[in-house]
């Protein structure tokens, strides 16, 4: 039976899965609506993830190259920070992008249903809105309902302690502050906060930060901040935190722990994301949700229940909107019938931090766990003609190569603009090139870029002149 409202395809949540997948779908010729809880579309990438903290994190850019001028014989003096209008700013790059979206939902037809959905069936999903259900009813759905931040049971409920959602609201700088979590979102956090006049701390469990990359690239961001910040605390994890009314007291235990309790204003718990499917209900549609909340599809990203599919950070690692703006694709063109797959060779990770870290493909770590015979080749920003005329040659590019067949399987960058940099040798893993292939490719000079090419010289043991 046929419910309030009826998609041939119904898309649940609206983040860079949702969206896409909706918008895909529609551009195919179906019929689609599009349920979000949220009072705009754009999911947490566009409201509460990788857009605003880009924003700030472009105010941080400038404060800090306008500080670093100094030393060159430029002062601008101390920066004046109205911090209402830095987060209009923010607000305002956010707002601009969620309306152009829901501009683009209207031009497609796509029907927007406002509110909280789970499913009720097989092929219905109730809508809760202001205690107002509406049914929807679908013959194909696609689940893009994302994922929060991890709720540390020992935290107090107390405003001055946030998650990233709460850290980019922006309300105030502390004096002091520590990061739980030396991941990628609580290290861009830090690096807004201290350019905003933050002293910082960050404690991580494991034995470097951003553990997910190959540490002789982390180092080099290690080393440039652990100036900056007031203590970077290794191996070392929080048990206790106590809310007092001049601070709140962090009890730490580990390698690197102070003995005494420590003070901090504020706190930014960053220490992963879980996926939201245990909040859908999915089991009345039968669809199976593991115990972390992950839904399991298969290569045409199909759920357990055939006309259900999933994408997203709901269906695992890595939790990057990239990946699952392309999965969208995928759902959507598989639901009309073509023979697609997600089945990409590599996807890239970036930390917008300073100095930024980017990594595709292998790492160097993965390798030796899959006892892969590779070579690598290293080129250090010292020897870069374009690093050294914006001062900053603390970076390196880092390309991995198959021993054998010297075809590209990974590569990691540390410096300015790695984010920007890392696009090259993603396609050149798709496109199966060997160090020749990146070596022979002229890059311009004096770029950052260059560096690439430099690096697969470097393996190919051509590398006669640096720039
Ligand atoms: P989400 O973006 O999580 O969207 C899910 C949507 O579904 C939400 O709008 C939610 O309201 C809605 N929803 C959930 N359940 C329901 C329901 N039952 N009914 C109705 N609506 C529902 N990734 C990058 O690639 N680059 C970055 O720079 C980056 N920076 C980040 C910075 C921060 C601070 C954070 C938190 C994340 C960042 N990420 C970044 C990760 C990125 O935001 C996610 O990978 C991406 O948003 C996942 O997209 P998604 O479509 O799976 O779901």
């Amino acid at each position: 039976s046929k419910g309030d409202i009826h998609g041939q395809v119904v898309v649940l949540g609206s983040g860079p899965g949702g969206y896409n997948a909706a918008f895909r779908a529609a551009d195919l010729g179906m019929n689609v609506v599009l349920i979000e809880a949220g009072d705009t579309l754009g999911g947490v990438c566009l409201n509460v993830g990788c857009i605003p903290s880009k924003a700030l994190l472009h105010c941080a850019k400038v404060i800090d190259e306008a500080a670093e001028m100094g030393h060159h014989g430029i002062s601008f003096g101390e920066p004046k920070i109205d911090l209402d209008k830095v987060r209009k700013y923010k607000e305002g790059v956010v707002g601009g992008l969620t309306k152009g979206l829901a501009g683009m939902a209207k031009m497609r037809k796509v029907q927007v249903v406002s509110g909280y959905g789970k499913f009720t069936g097989s092929n219905s999903i109730a809508v809760e809105k202001d205690g107002k259900t509406t049914t929807v009813t679908f013959d194909h759905c696609i689940i893009a309902a994302g994922s929060r931040p991890v709720a540390l049971p020992f935290l107090p409920d107390d405003k001055r302690i946030v998650d990233s959602t709460g850290a980019l609201e922006l309300k105030e700088i502390p004096k002091t502050m520590l990061v739980l979590g030396g991941g990628i979102i609580g290290l861009e956090m830090a690096t807004v906060y201290r350019a905003l006049g933050a002293k910082i701390s960050v404690v991580e469990m494991a034995d470097q930060l951003i553990p997910a990359a190959d540490a002789d690239i982390v180092k080099v961001l290690h080393k440039f901040v652990e100036k900056k910040y007031e203590a970077i605390m290794l191996e070392t994890k929080v048990t206790k935190v106590e809310a007092k009314k001049d601070g709140l007291y962090v009890t730490f235990e580990g390698k690197n722990a102070p003995k005494t309790e420590v003070k901090y204003d504020m706190i930014l718990s960053a220490v992963g994301r879980v996926p939201n499917g245990k909040l859908l209900d999915a089991e009345k549609a039968g669809v199976k949700v593991d115990e972390r909340g992950f839904i399991n599809v298969d290569k045409q990203l199909r759920t357990n229940v055939p006309h259900i599919l999933a994408i997203g950070d709901i269906i695992g690692q890595p939790m990057l909107a990239h990946k699952a703006s392309k999965e969208s694709h995928v759902a959507a063109e598989v639901i009309a019938g073509k023979k697609h797959y997600f089945d990409p060779m590599c996807i890239p990770s970036v930390a917008y931090t300073d100095p930024e870290i980017a990594w595709v493909g292998l790492t160097e770590k993965e390798a030796k766990q899959k006892g892969v015979e590779y070579g690598v080749g290293t080129f250090p920003w010292v020897a870069s003609g374009r690093a050294a005329s914006v001062a900053r040659t603390e970076g390196m590019t880092k390309l991995i190569f198959d021993k054998n067949s010297h075809r590209v399987i990974g590569g990691g960058i540390v410096g300015v603009n790695a984010g920007e940099l890392i696009g090259e040798i993603g396609l050149a893993i798709e496109m199966g090139c060997d160090a020749e292939d990146i070596a022979l490719t002229i890059h311009p000079h004096p770029t950052l870029n260059e560096s690439i090419g430099c690096a697969a010289e470097i393996f190919e043991g051509v590398c006669t002149e640096m720039p």
